[in-house]
């Protein structure tokens, strides 16, 4: 999954739009050098050219260091390469004195719209992601809970996969402030963040509920399959240490699994995700509860 602070996403953002302004400098360079028989500049005919250009030593640079891991990178990076192959076929066409032809420009002009798109969606996606971004633990915070949840509900009801829900809570962590101290807490809640963001599948999701609870969203599982996923992630928070001011300091978490049924709206799974969060508190904490129909403190009351 990819995560980052706002401030991370603040300098990404500006980096990519420093990024696609270079490359609209190396674009204006490219079309007077092919109007006005300019002498070409001999990166651009490299076979390499797409690292030379600003926009590919940031590519390359910093930008993969960044963004590797976001699903964009990988397409920019082949459109990029692949209109840069197609500029140098036109500074050496052109500079043979002979005539561009109009399928060779055509495939220019559609590989450079193709990379200004992808720019621009990467630059509306980290804006996105910015707007909804834990300040803290630079997960998802909970104003996109729904919309996800909603999003893989639709899966389920169309049949596609199995989707889960979980609610995960940190144990006792009120005393974890009230021992070391709130700014202690806070530590533990980050690296308790990075943790499951570290060990989640790529298109599963964590999302800050509030406090100290998460939810996470599971594609392709049901609620078996969640719960082996989810009692890995438990077993390997309760050995992670947390360092703080020379101290270690040990958390443990609860969690409630419920599936994200087709007949019950995203809600209803949040809220039995809750009830089997309940259960596996009351049930001794450190622990994780498939939520099932009679579980939960609330049941039919009969008259
Ligand atoms: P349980 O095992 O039943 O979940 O016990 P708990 O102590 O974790 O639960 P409780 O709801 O009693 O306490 C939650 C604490 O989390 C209280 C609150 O001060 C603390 N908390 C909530 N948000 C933050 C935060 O952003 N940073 C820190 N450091 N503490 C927080
Ligand atoms: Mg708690
Ligand atoms: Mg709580």
């Amino acid at each position: 999954m990819f995560t980052r602070t706002p401030a991370e996403l603040q300098v990404l953002i500006s980096n990519v739009d420093q990024a696609i302004y270079n490359h609209d400098q190396w674009y204006d360079a490219l079309i007077a050098t092919l109007i006005c028989h300019l002498p070409y500049d001999e990166h651009d005919v490299h076979e390499e050219s797409f690292r030379r250009c600003r926009f590919g030593q940031w590519l390359y640079g910093e930008g993969q260091r960044l963004l590797h891991d976001h699903a964009s990178y990988a397409s920019i990076e082949s459109e990029h390469r692949r209109m840069h192959q197609l500029a140098a076929r036109l500074l050496l066409t052109a500079a043979e004195g002979a005539p561009i032809g109009v399928q060779e420009y055509e495939l220019f002009t559609s590989a450079l719209k193709g990379l200004r798109l992808e720019a621009s969606t990467l630059k509306s996606e980290l804006e996105d992601l910015l707007s909804h971004v834990d300040p803290l633990t630079g997960v998802n915070g909970r104003t996109i809970l729904l919309t996800v949840l909603r999003e893989l509900h639709a899966l389920v009801k169309r049949k596609v996969m199995p989707c889960s829900v979980v609610m995960m809570d940190l144990d006792h962590f009120k005393a974890i402030n009230d021992t070391y101290g709130h700014q202690a807490g806070d530590r533990v809640l980050i690296a308790a963040a990075r943790y499951v963001v570290e060990h989640l599948r790529p298109y599963d999701k964590i999302f800050r509920y509030g406090g100290e609870e998460f939810v996470l969203t599971l594609q392709n599982a049901n609620s078996e399959a969640a719960l082996g996923t989810v009692n890995h992630l438990r077993e390997g928070l309760a050995k992670m240490p947390v360092h703080y001011n020379e101290m270690l300091i040990g958390v443990t978490a609860s969690f409630g699994v419920a599936p994200l049924a087709p007949g019950d709206t995203v809600e209803q799974s949040l809220d039995h995700a809750d009830q089997a969060l309940y259960a596996a508190k009351s049930g001794g904490r450190n622990r994780a509860e498939i939520w099932k129909a009679t579980v939960g403190p609330v049941g039919p009351t009969a008259p």
